[in-house]
């Protein structure tokens, strides 16, 4: 079964003023289209084949660069479309919140903090906050690596994801990049964060047992 572009749950022009349309088109319609066509054409005739992304990602080191590269493309996109809505933003709630409260002293430093390592990640590459050890961390990675990689410096269950190359940004912000990390609090839908957090923390601790 090969892999599939998946549906935007929001017209491209709905995150305007933050995101512009434009960018939505081309981001989700040509370069999330490309990983995903590549992707399919890498692992065809593979045992790839039967496996899902995420268990592709943590064996990444056993694939060509070719899945690395569009594999995880194809990963970071799907998760990044869910992570932002329109009418969003603002500030998590209950659990979430605490945690980001645990781990970073508070929301606004926690904000700062992600903005950092999305503005000096150097080149293309995500900016993440993940859960690692059953505590919330931020990190960031190159390219299209995420954090369910086995080669990943900084590995964890990716809660919140921020895509800084500049195809995510340029037509808008052009050079702008910390700029447009400022707009993507306003688009950030963690009513979905809060989801992934809660699922991650169920996995573990079912691991755990
Ligand atoms: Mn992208």
């Amino acid at each position: 079964m090969a892999f599939e572009l998946p549906k935007l749950n929001y017209a491209t022009t709905a995150l305007e003023p933050h995101i512009d349309g434009r960018t939505m088109e081309i981001h989700h319609g040509k370069h999330h289209q490309a990983y995903v066509t590549n992707l399919n054409n890498a692992i065809a005739g593979t045992d790839a084949e039967k496996l899902s992304i995420d268990e592709i990602c943590k064996n990444i080191s056993k694939y060509p660069v070719a899945v690395r590269n569009n594999g995880g493309g194809h990963f970071n996109h799907s998760l990044f479309w869910t992570l932002m809505a329109p009418n969003a933003g603002g500030a998590p709630s209950g659990d979430l919140a605490k945690a980001i409260d645990a781990a970073f002293g508070s929301f606004d430093e926690f904000k700062k903090l992600f903005a950092a390592a999305g503005t000096t990640r150097f080149g293309s590459g995500w900016a993440w906050l993940i859960l690692k050890d059953a505590k919330l961390a931020i990190s960031s990675t190159p390219n299209q690596d995420n954090p369910l990689m086995d080669v990943a410096e900084m590995k964890g269950i990716p809660v919140l994801a921020i895509d800084v190359w500049e195809h995510a940004y340029y037509l808008n912000y052009q050079n702008r990049r910390p700029d447009y990390i400022t707009a993507f609090w306003n688009v950030v839908n963690w009513a979905e964060v809060d989801k992934l957090y809660k699922n991650a923390m169920d996995k573990l601790l079912k691991e755990a047992k």
